[in-house]
């Protein structure tokens, strides 16, 4: 990979429905008990969310800065499209 990424995300869970009192279960990432609850209601620690997105949009980027095309408005109405396994 000829470039530097780095993800970091942080999520508004401020809001009452990501906090389920008096019920703990387990993270549907890590497995420890939580009350804390993802935006489908799944058991879920906020930074096992964060970091569950920010490996997601790391795989995303790098595979965007890896593939060096930067998509741009139009512009596959001018290039042909791109065939695929090209390296
Ligand atoms: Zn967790």
């Amino acid at each position: 990979m000829a470039g530097e990424l780095l993800v970091r995300v942080r999520l508004d869970w401020t809001g009452p429905g990501h906090y389920e009192h008096g019920r703990s279960r387990p993270c549907r990432v890590c497995d420890t008990p939580t009350q804390m609850r993802d935006g489908r209601g799944e058991a879920c620690h906020q930074s096992c969310a964060e970091d569950e997105l920010a490996r997601e949009l790391l795989g995303t980027g790098r595979a965007r800065i890896a593939d060096e095309r930067v998509p741009a408005p139009g512009a596959a109405r001018r290039r042909p499209a791109p065939s695929g396994g090209a390296r």
